[in-house]
């Protein structure tokens, strides 16, 4: 299976960590030595391993071990987001034009690296989202490449529009975008030709089509099990042609992971989709925080840790309680309170979360303006309470009429908005105590504290 190798190594590398309570220094310089080892033999790019190892080991140094990991998973745990990071976060999806403009997708790649397969794959992904998608065999230097097209073409039932090999690739492009437009069709994927190496003929016919058709967005193909050289031929095809994203096949099969890790680091272009196997339903949206986990091959530890996590908001929930229930809460809990509420999203939930404000009841039914007004409502709380002295932070009650002032004039608002907040600080605290309860949703989990 792919990455076993690599999975095994960082595996015993982690179990080796020892320590307690924070991070020794020399610890996690020798787990990442190691850790480097793993990723240069499973064929990461060196300048990727580098930075890699160089961000993990500044996050996790020193750093406190949370209480219900050791050491070795709370390193997992860094090395899991940096890999996320490492891949682009986010899944990266193919921008498609609205309605039934047609988008043009031109597919690159080397002979071999599955670019005939994947086209049918994709398109057989497209039509599932109820899209009409037409196939277009420009590849006129291998008459079975039509034919393989037109094959798989078949057995998803797309539409494939071919001219044989006797005209040229511009040409049939062109001819098929219009056999589109006239036919109703919202996609059209061109299969051009491959190379066995790259070649300048093959990147100025890329380049041709492109121009000439108008193409939308440029996908390449490449096989992971060449490792680096797949990482070489991707930054090749980008600085030649441009591309929007890299299509990675055979990750089904015995690779190392170099490819994976490496690509959008290199390119800046992000993978789309992984090909997992033979079959034309063979292929997978790619999602960066999945494949890291199967890269670490630690599905358990990192659930482990997702737990750990839940429960320090539980703790800080808890916590927030306590203080509330004895009125401790200050300015200093207010200004964190809306910063975690805050990542809750919408500040239709934040201004439900806090009654105090007086804003609780009108929420439903908020329009843009009247969000955008609460936003700036927000903003301008934050900057008084910013404007004020740590101790009057903790101590609102020494707020006399000069501090308020002061304070008014720090935050360039007047000061009768200070006497409002002071005043719905109070009020909010008085709700607080008497709403016990009001923090059980956080502590289910249904917001994050
Ligand atoms: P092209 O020359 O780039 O068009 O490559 P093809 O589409 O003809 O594919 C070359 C070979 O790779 C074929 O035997 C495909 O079945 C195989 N192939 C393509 N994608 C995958 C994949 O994701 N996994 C596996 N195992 N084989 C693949």
């Amino acid at each position: 299976m792919a990455f076993d190798s690599l999975s095994d190594k960082l595996q015993n590398i982690f179990k080796n960590l020892r320590g307690k309570g924070r991070l020794s220094e020399a610890d996690v310089k020798a787990a990442l030595k190691e850790v480097k080892m793993a990723l240069l033999e499973a064929d990461v790019n060196f300048k990727v391993v580098k930075q890699f190892v160089k961000s993990v080991e500044e996050r996790a140094i020193g750093q406190d071990v949370m209480q219900s990991l050791t050491p070795g998973q709370m390193v997992i745990k860094i090395v899991n987001e940096e890999m996320v990071a490492l891949m682009g976060s986010e899944t990266t999806q193919i921008a498609l034009k609205p309605g039934n403009e047609i988008t043009v997708i031109m597919m690159a790649g080397l002979q071999g690296a599955g670019k005939t397969t994947t086209t049918a794959k994709l398109a057989g992904k497209f039509k599932a989202k109820g899209k009409k998608p037409l196939l277009a065999a420009c590849d006129v230097y291998r008459p079975a490449a039509v034919e393989q097209l037109k094959i798989n073409g078949e057995k998803q039932g797309v539409e494939v529009f071919s001219m044989g090999t006797g005209n040229n690739p511009v040409d049939i492009a062109k001819a098929a975008v219009s056999h589109a437009k006239n036919n109703n069709f919202n996609i059209v994927i061109l299969d051009t030709a491959g190379r066995l190496h790259i070649d300048e003929d093959m990147m100025a016919e890329l380049i041709k089509i492109k121009e000439e058709v108008k193409v939308d967005q440029t996908i390449l193909v490449v096989d992971s099990m060449t490792g680096q050289d797949a990482v070489n031929v991707a930054s090749s095809f980008n600085e030649k042609v441009g591309i929007d994203g890299v299509i990675l096949t055979k990750l089904d099969g015995d690779t190392r992971g170099g490819a994976a890790l490496s690509i959008k680091a290199v390119t800046g272009k992000p993978i789309l989709y992984v090909g997992m196997g033979e079959k034309l339903s063979d292929l997978e949206q790619f999602y960066p925080d999945r494949m890291a986990s199967r890269i670490l091959g630690m599905g358990d530890v990192l659930t482990l840790i997702e737990k750990a996590e839940a429960q320090i908001d539980a703790d800080k929930a808890k916590e927030m309680e306590q203080k509330f229930k004895k009125a401790e809460f200050d300015f200093n809990d207010f200004l964190e309170y809306m910063g975690q509420i805050r990542n809750m999203g919408g500040i239709g939930s934040i201004l439900n979360m806090l009654p105090g404000m007086g804003l609780g009841g009108k929420m439903k039914g908020l329009d843009a303006g009247a969000t955008e007004d609460a936003e700036a409502n927000l903003k301008r709380t934050e900057s008084i309470i910013y404007s004020m002295t740590a101790k009057e932070r903790s101590n609102p009650d020494i707020l006399n009429p000069s501090r308020k002032n002061r304070i008014a004039r720090g935050a360039g608002v007047d000061i009768s908005e200070v006497n409002k907040l002071v005043k719905q600080f109070d009020q909010m605290k008085k709700m607080m105590k008497q709403m016990p309860g009001m923090m059980k949703g956080a502590k289910k989990g249904r917001f994050k504290l």
